[in-house]
This record gives C-alpha cells, sequence and structure tokens, in this order.
C-alpha cells in the first residue's frame, strides 16, 4: 500500500466515525432519501438555502450504512456546507467522474479536497454505489430547494 492509499483509508476511517453532519435540520427547503439496495445503505440529506436559494447555508443528514457509505456522507457534508448551489452541482459531478475512473488518473485535490479518499474505491464497481449515495441525495435536494416558491 502506498502512503496516499494508507492516509485515504485513514480519512474514511476516521469519517465514517465522526459522521459530520448527521443530525436533524429545521426549516429545511427540501430533502431527499436514497437507498442503496445491493449494500442497504441509506441516506436522507436535508438542505437549506440562503433566502436568494443561491447558496447551502446547511446541510444535515441522517441514515445508515456501510463504512464508505457513511465517510462518503460525512465527507460531502462539510465540502458542500456554505457552498453556492451550482459549485455543489458541480461538486457531485466530478465525485462522480472520479467514482467512473477505475483508479485510472489523478484526482484534481484542489476541487475534491478530502474526497479524493474515495478514488481509490472507484476500482471496486460494488463500492461505488455506497460512495455515490449522499451525492445522489444531495443533488435531488439542491435542485429541488433551488425551484422557486409556489406562492
Ligand atoms: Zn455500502
Amino acid at each position: 500500500m502506498s502512503g496516499s492509499e494508507a492516509l485515504y483509508q485513514q480519512i474514511i476511517l476516521d469519517h465514517s466515525k465522526a459522521r459530520h453532519g448527521e443530525g436533524e435540520l429545521v426549516d429545511a427547503h427540501a430533502s431527499h432519501h436514497e437507498l442503496n439496495p445491493t449494500c442497504g445503505d441509506q441516506v436522507t440529506v436535508r438542505v437549506r438555502l440562503d433566502p436568494a436559494r443561491e447558496r447551502i447555508e446547511e446541510v444535515a443528514w441522517e441514515g445508515d450504512g456501510c463504512s464508505i457509505s457513511m465517510a462518503s456522507t460525512s465527507v460531502m457534508t462539510d465540502l458542500v456546507r456554505g457552498e453556492r448551489t451550482d459549485r455543489a452541482l458541480e461538486l457531485a459531478d466530478a465525485f462522480r467522474t472520479m467514482l467512473r475512473s477505475k483508479g485510472e488518473g489523478e484526482p484534481d485535490e484542489e476541487l475534491l479536497g478530502d474526497g479524493i479518499a474515495f478514488h481509490g474505491v472507484s476500482r471496486y464497481i460494488m463500492r461505488v454505489k455506497c460512495a455515490m449515495l449522499p451525492w445522489v441525495a444531495l443533488e435531488a435536494s439542491v435542485r429541488e430547494a433551488r425551484l422557486p416558491a409556489v406562492e
């Protein structure tokens, strides 16, 4: 195992225990539940945007599953909290691209931050869905929350 692989495994292990952002969210603008039937992971992501609906003011989640899915959700929370919604969707795209790389190439650390810890997961088809789960839920929540409120 290379030094960076060991570091990535440590990031995943730490986040699977710390589970940043886990909890309820009052006044959420949208929420979305995602299930990964192959592994049994499930997560509900809730977002609250700023009044202009351009920025993620707060994000929180509830769920349970394997350490990869829980770590991915925790890392995602850190990455998107306070971000512009278009930036968060861009991150979700970048994360998806990385997870489809089958371990090829170098992930963009500047863009993905601790998210690059999941680069190695892309070599394991069965685990890709685990890592992608919270991002799918986030995309759906952000898109719904951005819709103008019906008066
Ligand atoms: Zn899983």
